[in-house]
């Protein structure tokens, strides 16, 4: 899943607890390590143009960033060193911030094929939306789109940048989107471990910059 993994992570930020940028950076942590560890040879993947319709890419072994079970541990560590880092937000971010962070493996587990375990050498296991480019497409963009409505619900803008950062922020993600799922495949690993570390911070940027152009409603800082 692309875009669609910041859905919980828009209904996390609408909480007041965790600002939407720090959410952005949860709800990819675990992809964030997964390109670093592909990169470094520990987990495992090729590409294979047309694996499925919506997505070229083989994930035939990844148990420590998407096995059921370090996602857990995942979330925990997350938390803890969210904790240590913003101790304003202290505890009820913390929660907030590891729920995001956990919330990945869920929503990958909607749209990969079968190659997701539940812990080191278990059976594995994914819906496979992503052999309905469509569907999955539609699927992304539309829980996207409805969690971003709800955020901006629970924020108000500052003024005009209020309401443009919000704008871009989302154009450019579905425009990604619509590149991921109907552009061509990646032509190499390196490319796109890298490509996908450069485009989840310009995500998380931009999402500072909603963060600075809005506050939230009701929410007693
Ligand atoms: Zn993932």
């Amino acid at each position: 899943m692309f875009i669609g993994h910041y859905a919980p992570a828009a209904i996390g930020a609408s909480t007041g607890r965790i600002k939407l940028w720090q959410a952005f950076v949860g709800a990819q942590l675990v992809d964030y390590a997964w390109a670093g560890l592909v990169m470094a040879g520990i987990e495992k993947a090729r590409i294979t143009p047309g694996f499925t319709q919506a997505n070229a890419l083989d994930l035939y072994h990844m148990p420590y960033t998407h096995s059921l079970g370090m996602a857990i541990v995942w979330a925990v560590v997350g938390a803890l060193i969210f904790a240590a880092i913003f101790r304003k937000q202290a505890k009820a971010g913390a929660i907030v911030f590891g729920l995001v962070v956990l919330s990945h493996w869920f929503m990958d587990l909607i749209v990969h094929v079968p190659d997701l375990t539940l812990w080191f050498g278990t059976d594995k296991y994914g819906f496979g939306l992503w052999n309905n480019r469509s569907l999955s497409f539609s699927l992304e963009v539309g829980i996207f789109v409805l969690a971003m409505m709800y955020y901006l619900k629970s924020t108000v803008a500052n003024g005009k940048s209020g309401r443009i950062w919000p704008l871009i922020l989302i154009g450019f993600m579905i425009l990604l989107q619509v590149f991921g799922n109907y552009g061509p495949p990646p032509k190499a690993m390196l490319e796109f471990n890298l490509s996908a570390w450069f485009i989840y911070t310009v995500f998380a940027v931009l999402a500072f910059m909603v963060d600075k152009s809005r506050a939230y409603k009701n929410i007693a800082k």
